[in-house]
């Protein structure tokens, strides 16, 4: 082939790059695929078609019949025989390198949990939930009665008072009404607002109450929100939200290697050294039983905005003496992380990590075997991929956890264990917990990777035969009232909760959270069930199997790309907006000076700014090297991780990310170290923090001005 015959094929490559360009943006209305050049997002667009075509409901559901036929909770020996059928499945499906990692992580089962009024009438809860002829798994002999992980063992016998949601300010009102829960049973609902129930466990315990009754009251999660159980998808009058305890808001994982891996062989704290571990009984209960209770009760009304969904008078206190007993099993038991991957063609050391947690309070119908159903869809389509010669260029690596419910602990060990490995491979954590509840997508992301999620979405077809976009958009008018923009649709406050905690608080790497739901009054109940989901959640399958499609898209798009969609322009305006929130609560301004940290914040945007625009003109202009693109990759990369402060947030090093962490309540909270001292009016550590913040800031933008120059360079 002489010079001027490379030279014409060239031009007429980039004639025709451009021809489509433009009919992409302007006949199918396709904008540019964020960090594909053109002919690599033609192919990227093919291969996510296929892939798209290939999860099927038929197929999801049976996954779901399998996962939901026993109660499968943490270190059971039928969640632990499905370790062993996942890793299988993955063997069959073409999935390499499946591995089985076991930790040996303090349990907690209870050998016998009781409630009973002793005054002034006799009534012993059943604690157990009613089965309905309709569901016969409601009436399999193993779901267990309701008990909580991590309650305290013990037995007491003392009056009972209420205390509404069980939130710090409730124990004000209580103590401004002269009430004392020393030494008392204390029995509040789930919400109202909602709090985790770890949380209200510890501050019952700080407050000095000798038990704790956590009861589902109708109007949050029942016949207040609508029909019920079996006819509707509210919780009836005997379920449970069962559910643990544990301080996790301190540290998660095993309470006995906190901040190591629970190996076989690891160094064990003694529990009482255990800072996750609560001192305090606690029972919950279904409104059925907790009625009596109540109704009882002949003291001091409770305020009007503490009255429930009962047909009855809430009082504070009178009357009602309570023996509760707790005797539980704390042995150190296995858990199994369930791993395999998919090996990059061209970058097998750089990582999309996929993950769900297997472990379930009982069947687990939405929480998490749907989410489990639609990563096996997903793992089958990604292995018939790989059969098909489209590997993908870097490697996907996908995870079962367990003992997520117990304490976020198979995903919080695996991340200890493999710390530095991650930090040095991981490009993104993709977390799906229940995929499906409902239609409605709630994705959540760290705000670099929410304009990715937006322009996914416009690809991906919804049930309806719209774009997941059109879908998603209406969804979120619906729900918020007004219109939303672009840039508000993904949720960039991300709490705790779930599995993507070690990865973006301890190890810096980005995360995504991806979810469909709906009206959903069952949770962590028995009735979270098969029947539940083929009646009320997704009895098509279709919502499980949109899941698979979109995790797997987002998979492919991140693995595959020249460049990594990043968006750190995005992240800045982010930034910027949790600065200005903390800067306008009442008294900052005059006490904390955060000039600087504004000033670097929206240097960082702007240099993120910069390099969108130098990575789209060297795509757009196919002039891109190689290694010039592995260096910008790396840098890109290394962004997350420069938000960590490797001493962690004041009073919780386990926790290191400057810009997210979660309340005790698992709600989320921004700049937490900053926002904590300013809220305990601490304000030289606040000074402290904001520098470590304002450091950061530096460090990364200049790690994307390096990015920047390295394109330009190439040019
Ligand atoms: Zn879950």
């Amino acid at each position: 082939m002489t010079i001027r015959q490379t030279l014409r094929r060239k031009l007429i490559a980039a004639m025709t790059t451009a021809s489509l360009f433009v009919i992409n943006l302007t006949v199918f209305g396709q904008a540019a695929m964020t960090g594909y050049s053109a002919q690599a997002a033609r192919a990227e667009r093919d291969t996510e078609a296929r892939f798209a075509r290939l999860p099927s409901p038929d197929e999801a559901r049976k996954h779901h019949r399998f996962l939901t036929s026993e109660p499968h909770p943490a270190g059971s020996p039928r969640n632990n025989e499905l370790a062993r059928h996942i890793a299988q499945v993955w063997q069959q499906q073409g999935w390499e390198d499946v591995r089985v990692h076991r930790y040996d992580v303090l349990s907690s089962y209870p050998k016998e949990v009781a409630v009973e009024m002793v005054a002034p009438v006799a009534f012993k809860a059943s604690l157990r939930e009613d089965a309905y002829a309709v569901d016969p798994d409601t009436s399999n002999p193993r779901v267990r009665s309701g008990y909580l992980g991590l309650s305290a063992s013990g037995d007491i016998t003392a009056p009972l008072v209420y205390a509404h949601s069980g939130n710090p300010e409730d124990y004000q009102l209580l103590r401004r009404r002269g009430i004392d829960v020393r030494g008392k049973i204390v029995i509040v609902r789930y919400s109202n607002p909602y709090s985790y129930r770890g949380f209200k466990a510890l501050t019952a315990e700080r407050e000095g109450a000798a038990a704790l009754i956590i009861y589902s009251d109708p109007a949050e999660d029942g016949e207040g929100r609508g029909k019920v159980y079996p006819e509707g998808p509210w919780g009836p009058a005997s379920h449970i939200q069962r559910g643990a305890i544990t301080y996790d808001f301190i540290v998660p994982g095993d309470p006995l290697t906190p901040g190591w891996a629970a190996t076989p062989d690891a160094r064990r704290i003694d529990i009482k050294e255990a800072r996750s571990v609560p001192k305090i009984i606690a029972v919950p209960m279904s409104w059925k039983d907790a009625r009596p209770l109540l109704e009882n009760m002949n003291g001091e009304e409770a305020p009007r905005d503490w009255q429930g969904g009962l047909p009855i008078k809430y009082r504070l206190t009178g009357a009602v003496r309570v023996h509760v007993k707790a005797d539980m099993d704390t042995s150190v038991m296995p858990n199994y992380v369930v791993e395999a991957r998919l090996r990059g063609a061209e970058f097998p050391d750089e990582w999309i990590v996929c993950g769900n947690h297997r472990d379930a309070w009982e069947f687990g119908g939405v929480d998490p075997s749907s989410g489990t159903a639609s990563m096996l869809e997903m793992t089958r389509a990604l292995g018939e991929l790989k059969r098909q010669g489209l590997r993908p260029r870097r490697t996907l690596v996908v995870c079962s956890w367990d003992g997520e419910e117990v304490a976020l602990t198979g995903s919080t060990e695996w991340g200890e264990q493999f710390a530095d490995e991650l930090q040095q491979k991981a490009v993104a954590y993709l977390n799906v917990d229940s995929s499906a509840s409902g239609p409605n997508f709630q994705p959540s992301a760290v705000a670099s990777l929410a304009p990715l999620l937006v322009d996914l979405s416009r690809a991906v077809r919804a049930p309806s035969g719209k774009s997941l976009y059109e879908e998603w958009r209406a969804s979120a008018r619906e729900s918020k009232k007004t219109n939303i923009s672009d840039a508000q649709l993904v949720d960039v406050r991300i709490g705790s909760g779930s599995d993507h905690t070690v990865f973006l608080n301890h190890l810096g790497v980005p995360v995504v959270g991806l979810e469909f739901d709906g009206p959903y009054g069952v949770y962590h109940s028995m009735y979270d069930d098969f029947y539940w989901m083929n009646h009320f959640g997704d009895p098509g399958y279709r919502y499980h199997t949109l899941m698979s499609v979109v995790w797997g898209t987002l998979a492919l798009r991140l693995a595959n790309a020249d460049l990594l969609p990043f968006d750190f322009a995005a992240y800045g305006r982010s930034i910027g907006e949790f600065v200005a929130e903390l800067q306008g609560k009442p008294g900052v301004k005059e006490r904390l000076d955060l000039q600087a940290v504004m000033r670097r914040t929206s240097e960082f945007a702007t240099e993120g700014t910069r390099l969108t625009r130098a990575v789209e003109s060297a795509l757009a202009a196919n002039q891109l090297d190689r290694q010039a693109a592995a260096r910008v990759n790396q840098s890109i990369r290394q962004v997350e991780q420069n938000w960590l402060n490797p001493d962690g947030i004041p009073n919780r090093p386990w926790f290191k990310h400057l810009l997210y962490a979660a309340r005790y309540t698992y709600a989320h909270l921004e700049l937490p170290g900053l926002t904590e001292a300013v809220e305990s009016g601490d304000w030289t550590v606040a000074a402290e923090q904001a520098r470590l913040l304002e450091a950061a800031l530096v460090k990364n933008t200049a790690l994307l001005r390096q990015a920047h120059d390295e394109l330009s360079k190439a040019k």
